[in-house]
């Protein structure tokens, strides 16, 4: 509805605080999504979204939301469906060269980011839309992608602590139990274990 996504822009500010409340709640959820499937939960999630945010964004459901780039204004809406600013076709007054009743949803974008706190965002260049995630759910695909970076980023912190120990894990392996032993101290480990063997065979009898 035209109107109400008129108001969403001027609300951005709220919008963003929604969202971003909204946002880790999803990522937190990650483990209950992933034990269910996401795959299970694709469409009952992308109808509600689509309810949801089709009421307040007119949202077209492309998959790969940037709403909270371009100041709660659905780029999607631009009849050329231009991601990264207006068209040369702007009238001037403010308002689409196609749909000459509505305004250009770029202004719309620029107006939202200017009342949003992260309103700089709207500088960054999006990529081209992915067509085969239209009528996907960008909620769950930004719960899954950054449940999974905040895993890669931990499995790497546990294994950049267990490489700078590697000496300690040699020596005493539970001194470093964060993680699984590093390739890289694992020879060296066993080359330390099949010498203790040997110096314990050739050991004369009477110092045992
Ligand atoms: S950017 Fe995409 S997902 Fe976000 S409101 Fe627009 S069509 Fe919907």
């Amino acid at each position: 509805m035209y109107a109400v996504r008129r108001y969403a822009v001027r609300h951005a500010r709220f919008f963003e605080r929604l969202y971003n409340s909204f946002e880790p709640v999803m990522v937190f959820l990650d483990p209950i999504f992933r034990s269910m499937g996401y795959n299970r939960l694709e469409r009952p999630v992308a109808a509600v979204e689509r309810a949801v945010k089709g009421l307040l964004f007119d949202c077209q459901m492309c998959g790969q939301c940037v709403l909270s780039s371009t100041g709660m204004s659905c780029p999607m809406n631009c009849p050329k469906n231009l991601r990264n600013g207006p068209c040369g076709g702007v009238r001037q007054n403010g308002h689409c060269e196609v749909k000459p009743l509505m305004k250009c949803v770029w202004i719309d974008a620029w107006e939202g980011a200017a009342r949003m706190k992260g309103g700089d965002k709207i500088q960054t260049v999006q990529p081209p839309v992915d067509r085969s995630l239209e009528g996907s759910s960008s909620w769950l695909r930004v719960a899954r992608e950054m449940a999974e970076q905040k895993r890669a980023t931990r499995e790497a912190e546990r294994h950049a602590l267990a490489e700078a120990f590697s000496e300690a894990r040699a020596e005493e392996p539970a001194a470093v139990p964060l993680a699984r032993e590093p390739d890289a101290a694992r020879p060296h480990r066993e080359a330390n274990e099949s010498t203790t063997v040997i110096e314990t065979a050739e050991a004369p009898q009477g110092k045992v």
